[in-house]
């Protein structure tokens, strides 16, 4: 079959099972639709899954723009589909499983939400041990879709997982760790000071805490009322209309804000249609994790809304996805600048909040870097069990409270999505740099950087953020600007 018809029905193809796929997602998510049912999308799409399109792709010629992100669609699609079951067995375990707390029944997915809200730390710890408890019992279960992902890998003639998502996902894995080892050792002794303070601060010693502690500390309640539901819509209208954007004029962009009781309690975008039919869903509470969340996935919406239709759908709707991330780390952002909260929220001394928001930073790109270092190791063993103390090891040396063993598997996304976020976050803060240069520290309410970023969005994700970087005056990516943010 000649290349160009291939790439033009599996382009079409992709963006017809995207379409279908987002849509049941928004449904459920939005609570409009009581069940998710996948697997139909999958069975009416079967033939975009198989090894038989994975080698039709290998045998066109891979000139054509499309061919990275469509070959990523599929390999990803087939590695999906080979691991569909235990992945729907593990989703139902997690959703059944319960422990008893306080006389009553706690859903495994429900724990995470009342350790953070803890404030005794004996019970948050007991809390955080009837988590591990249940993890460890599913564990067996990750470890064989994990060992059916690896040969999968394998079969498809990559030396591992690793080579497979470097190759795939256009990711060079060692190189993005390289300068991330480097920042996580040279930055120990700060992070290890403001830990020690924040620490202090809720009255846990370092040699006590665990990550239950910390998931504790960042839900800060202290901080919710500076953040009110009824400011949440109209402190992003105006934000957006600073940058010249009428978020209720956007053809393409529907506001979800109906109260329903299944909607989910966190804000999302839902790209069904790019960039015609994008979902911006919320579910307005208050408190920062709400305005966190839905500047967050307006960065989406907006990056989508302002994707040239012309584009084919490898380049509006696939890609790097790093670069819709980063676009949506810069609106999230926003809550870290004093002069933001002051314009938007009328706070006129938010210096504590904003110092907190900085270390939380800090910890979460250090996070993710060690588990980059974590992923790529268990990615290139043989036995995935054997990684759990490795995993434990890392994560409690790099982010100074303990990490149990047991999560070695839960805290793994698949494909390295962790990379996309660090690459996001290294853009992020390079994009905000050439933002401020250009239109000054303010540049938030400056139509100019509006019509800047509108241009930077009508690319979709054609084009990977080292690529952006360029297109913004870099000479490629680079983390220096994200690490000299932290180091402050
Ligand atoms: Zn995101």
């Amino acid at each position: 079959m000649p290349a160009k018809p291939l790439l033009d029905r599996l382009d079409a193809e992709a963006e017809a099972f995207s379409r279908d796929l987002t849509r049941e997602y928004y449904l459920n998510g939005a609570g409009l639709k009581e069940d998710l049912s996948i697997v139909p999308i999958f069975e009416r799409h079967t033939r975009l899954f198989t090894k038989k399109m994975i080698a039709a792709l290998d045998a066109a010629p891979h000139d054509d723009e499309r061919w990275p992100p469509l070959r990523a669609f599929v390999v990803e699609g087939y590695l999906e589909n080979a691991a569909k079951s235990l992945s729907e067995t593990i989703a139902a375990r997690e959703t059944s499983d319960a422990a008893t707390w306080d006389g009553k029944e706690a859903p495994y997915r429900a724990l995470p939400v009342l350790i953070a809200n803890e404030a005794d730390a004996d019970r948050r710890h007991a809390i955080d041990g009837l988590r591990i408890e249940m993890t460890a019992a599913q564990n067996p279960l990750r470890e064989e879709r994990w060992d059916a992902l690896h040969a999968e890998a394998r079969a498809l003639g990559y030396a591992d997982y690793v080579a497979l998502c470097g190759d795939v996902g256009r990711l060079a894995l060692d190189d993005l760790a390289a300068p991330l080892e480097a920042f996580l050792w040279d930055g120990e002794a700060t992070y290890r000071s403001r830990l020690r303070r924040y620490l202090g601060d809720i009255g846990v010693a370092p040699a006590a805490a665990d990550r239950s502690d910390l998931a504790y500390l960042f839900r800060s309640p202290q901080f919710d009322s500076r953040f009110p539901p009824e400011r949440l819509l109209p402190s992003l209208r105006e934000t957006l209309a600073a940058l010249d954007i009428d978020l209720d004029q956007q053809a393409g962009v529907r506001l979800d804000v109906e109260a329903r009781p299944q909607k989910s309690p966190r804000a999302f975008c839902a790209a069904i249609v790019v960039p015609s039919e994008i979902m911006l869903v919320i579910n307005p509470h208050g408190g920062q994790d709400d305005y966190a969340a839905l500047f967050h996935e307006a960065g989406h919406t907006e990056h989508f809304a302002h994707a040239d239709p012309s584009l084919p759908f490898a380049a509006r709707g696939l890609g790097d996805n790093s670069v819709t991330e980063a676009f949506a780390f810069a609106m999230e952002h926003l809550m870290y600048d004093a002069d933001w909260l002051r314009q938007r929220l009328d706070w006129r001394d938010a210096a504590d909040f904003v110092a907190f928001k900085r270390f939380y930073k800090l910890f979460i790109v250090r996070r993710y870097a060690a588990k980059l270092l974590y992923e790529l190791e268990l990615h290139r063993s043989d036995d995935p069990r054997s990684k759990s103390k490795r995993y434990a090891d890392l994560l409690t040396t790099f982010l100074g409270v303990r990490f149990n063993p047991a999560d070695h598997l839960f805290d793994v996304d698949d494909g390295f999505y962790c990379a996309r976020y660090l690459r996001a976050w290294a853009f992020e803060a390079q994009l905000r740099r050439h933002l401020e240069t250009d239109f000054g520290k303010q540049w938030f309410l400056s139509a100019e950087a509006g019509a800047r970023l509108k241009r930077l969005w009508s690319m979709g994700q054609r084009r990977p953020v080292e690529e952006l970087a360029r297109e913004t005056g870099y000479a490629g990516l680079d983390f220096g600007p994200l690490f000299d943010e932290l180091r402050t």
